[in-house]
């Protein structure tokens, strides 16, 4: 009896671990390129047990994974930007897979796994970091804020007021576009997808604020790929940013809700339900797209929460304030969901030495509206609504040593309205004269085609003309 019960439990011991991680297929593997690394998904239809590690003279990767089956072609992960020159497969005794990958460099692997979530299975993914030469590798807490000339070799104190102003920095805004890779965000109907909606905007966006002397934009992800939420406000500090702007285009339990909203970060609760339910599908995205070395991220989190409360205040209010200028402006031109500045606990904004807001440019899945969102025409519209918001903040609250700052302080800045909204009687020769522009500037600036103006319409009045250059 006692052998016998011994046995049992032994075969017990062995049929577990068996059960827990039964044979498991790969379905499909996805790639994404991103600027510094590749991604490498694969979709399974079980959980699996895995080891990945490189060999060198000739570059490899080598992918093991226990009681896994492989029931799709390997040969899309080649070609393009990828690193990958070849892909050969094979076992390793019994039941296990292995994946060999050549690579045209060396590249530093990161795998992890990830449990099934609303939109995919169980997946295996495998992070490619390219191997960058040291000299290359942005350094970290170095924001990029070099004066433009070089340095003057002089024995002469220097006047801070003489300096040029080509010397004084740019105010950077980065720009992150929600979502990306395999986590598309909110699909509409027709299957217009979020992440591909707000990545336009933003590239419109950093377009126009670029074309504004005094201001350089950023972009946090720059093509289709997944970044997790805390590496985007990492990235953006890297960049110097002195803003943070998410741009979203979200869904909404209810298909008929409908309107543009603005976000700061919440430490105590959301705002109204809508926020709260959006915030927890935003900060779903990691878990859509993994959020990396989870484990340093976890020893960070305590530290990170003891500064967070004690610089987060000045931030925030920064926060209200251009999050209102960015949604009055955007009030001109698309109905607003709520007519002040939200709050919510969003991941992406809690960055307490940087003012951050998240931007929701209308519901994709109010028909009606995602239609408008897919059109050019209203993707230039919402990016300089975004864009005006911005530049009123900054030039009421310039950070020191800026450009902008520097206008403001030489009174070449006029402080007035940088839209004007046109009454009976004004002509472009009259307004143009009025804001020290040439009629050819105040044409181009606002794309006109005719010098015939409608009592009511917006004009942009662009701030360059008002430097007295
Ligand atoms: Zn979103």
């Amino acid at each position: 009896m006692r052998i016998q019960s011994l046995l049992a439990a032994l075969v017990v011991c062995i049929v577990l671990p068996l059960q827990a991680f039964a044979m498991s297929q790969i379905n499909s593997v996805r790639l994404w390129r991103a600027p510094d690394n590749t991604r490498l998904v694969f979709d399974l239809t079980g959980p699996v047990e895995h080891s990945v590690f490189t060999l060198s003279a000739p570059d490899r990767i080598v992918i093991d994974i226990k009681q896994a089956k492989l029931l799709t072609p390997l040969s899309g992960l080649t070609g393009g930007k990828s690193p990958i020159t070849q892909v050969r497969t094979g076992s390793q005794g019994p039941d296990q897979l292995r994946i060999v990958l050549d690579t045209s460099m060396q590249v530093n692997p990161k795998s992890f796994t990830l449990t099934p979530n609303q939109q995919y299975g169980h997946r295996l993914v495998v992070d490619l970091f390219d191997n960058l030469p040291s000299n290359t590798q942005p350094t970290a807490n170095t924001p990029v804020r070099q004066p433009t000339n070089p340095p003057i070799a002089s024995s002469k104190p220097l006047k801070l007021s003489r300096l040029p102003a080509s010397s004084k920095r740019d105010v950077v805004i980065a720009i992150d576009a929600g979502h990306g890779g395999e986590d598309p965000g909110a699909i509409g109907p027709g299957g217009i997808r979020e992440k591909n909606v707000v990545l336009m905007i933003a590239k419109e966006l950093q377009r126009q604020i670029n074309a504004e002397k005094g201001f350089r934009a950023e972009l946090v992800r720059t093509s289709d790929y997944f970044i997790p939420l805390r590496r985007r406000t990492e990235i953006a500090r890297k960049k110097g940013a002195d803003l943070f702007v998410s741009i979203h285009a979200d869904a909404a339990p209810r298909a008929a809700a409908f309107g543009a909203s603005v976000y700061a970060l919440s430490d105590s609760g959301a705002t109204s339900e809508t926020a709260r339910w959006l915030a927890d599908s935003e900060n779903r995205s990691d878990l859509i797209g993994g959020a990396g070395n989870v484990s340093l991220d976890d020893k960070d989190a305590m530290l990170a929460g003891v500064l967070l409360d004690l610089s987060m205040t000045a931030s925030l209010s920064s926060s209200l304030d251009v999050g209102q200028k960015v949604l009055s402006n955007m009030g001109r031109i698309t109905p607003l969901h709520k007519k002040r500045v939200e709050q919510a606990g969003f991941m992406v904004l809690k960055s307490p030495d940087m003012p951050s807001i998240l931007v929701e440019t209308g519901f994709i899945s109010n028909p009606g509206e995602s239609k408008k969102l897919a059109t050019s025409s209203h993707q230039q519209a919402l990016a300089r609504s975004i864009h005006s918001g911005i530049r009123q903040f900054f030039q009421q609250n310039p950070p020191p040593g800026s450009y902008v700052a520097w206008l403001r302080d030489s009174g070449k800045l006029a402080i007035g309205p940088r839209e004007h909204v046109v009454r009976s009687g004004e002509s472009v020769s009259l307004l143009a004269q009025r804001y020290q522009l040439s009629p050819a500037q105040l044409r181009q600036a606002n794309k006109l085609k005719s010098d015939a103006l409608k009592v009511g319409q917006i004009l942009q009045v662009p701030a360059t003309t008002l430097a007295g250059q």
